[in-house]
């Protein structure tokens, strides 16, 4: 089977430890096994992506000796096909409008980090019809139809990280408590929401495997409940370790002091960045 992974950073901020740890895998693994490494620029939040973090964390790319194989993907670039996607799920049925405090909403866009609280929605707009949606609206997916509407028995996703290992099968009380009714696009600023133009990403571009942080693993079932829902092939999942700070804290964007670009400034070589992330040398 081909082996096709990416890496997938939304360019917010310059490019850490930890993401640098997660593309090094990814190539590593895309690599070993003869398969293709894509770069996806995750930039559909306009307001907070910047186009000097994208060419810097390419830039640090191409200095930690890694190489993607086609065109870099941008989210941004691709507004229209997810908003086919969103109105054929409004079509199902399957989305509310959502007039909740913008904050919330805001926040519910980007993807999920650990140390970063997630919001589960308690559904106050869930009655809503789409003909009431009011200018300022977000668009959520009411999850629990769209999990009514699979069969659970199809629901279900592999992992290979080294924390989850084995076959996972989509648990829709724990959906409802862990994930709830995301947000999938903010009314009148063409943004789409991470999980919508992720999971999406992933099966168009053939993503056979997907290797990112730990901290995504509980939020993998939204991601494939939507593959399915519109038949789409479910990728095989590897959530690895995240690369923490002495006091045992995720790495976070704010953290420029890991950032890659300063240990190259102070002479790192790329040898020692694999060997601070704990990985061998090629
Ligand atoms: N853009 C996401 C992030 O930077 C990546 C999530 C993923 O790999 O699915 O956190």
């Amino acid at each position: 089977m081909a082996f096709i992974t990416r890496f997938a950073p939304s360019p917010t901020g310059p490019l850490h430890l930890g993401h640098a740890y997660s593309a090094i895998l990814a190539h590593d693994m895309a690599r070993a096994a003869r398969g293709r490494f894509l770069l996806r620029m995750e930039d559909t939040d306009l307001e907070r992506c910047r186009p000097d973090y994208d060419a810097l964390i390419q830039e640090d790319l191409a200095w930690l000796g890694l190489t993607w194989d086609g065109p870099i993907h941008r989210q941004s670039q691709h507004i229209p096909s997810y908003n086919s996607r969103l109105e054929a799920l409004e079509d199902k049925g399957l989305l509310y409008p959502c007039s909740c405090t913008r904050s919330d909403i805001r926040a519910a866009l980007s993807a999920p980090q650990e140390g970063v609280a997630f919001n589960v929605y308690p559904g106050t707009c869930r009655h809503r019809s789409m003909a009431t949606r009011m200018p300022g609206d977000a668009l959520r997916l009411n999850l629990a139809a769209a999990m009514d509407s699979l069969s659970a028995a199809d629901l279900s996703f592999g992992e290979t990280g080294p924390v989850h290992a084995g076959q996972h099968r989509v648990d829709p009380d724990r959906a409802m408590q862990q994930i709830g009714d995301v947000v999938l696009s903010r009314k009148g600023e063409d943004i789409v929401a991470y999980f919508l133009a992720s999971a999406f990403d992933d099966s168009d571009q053939g993503v056979t495997h997907v290797i990112r942080g730990e901290d995504l693993f509980d939020f993998t079932p939204v991601q494939v409940i939507l593959q399915h829902l519109f038949g789409l092939p479910t990728p095989v999942y590897h959530h690895h370790r995240l690369i923490r700070d002495d006091q045992g804290k995720r790495l976070a964007k704010r953290d420029d002091a890991r950032a890659i670009q300063k240990y190259r400034a102070e002479g790192a070589k790329p040898a020692d960045i694999r060997r601070m992330v704990g990985l061998q040398n090629p």
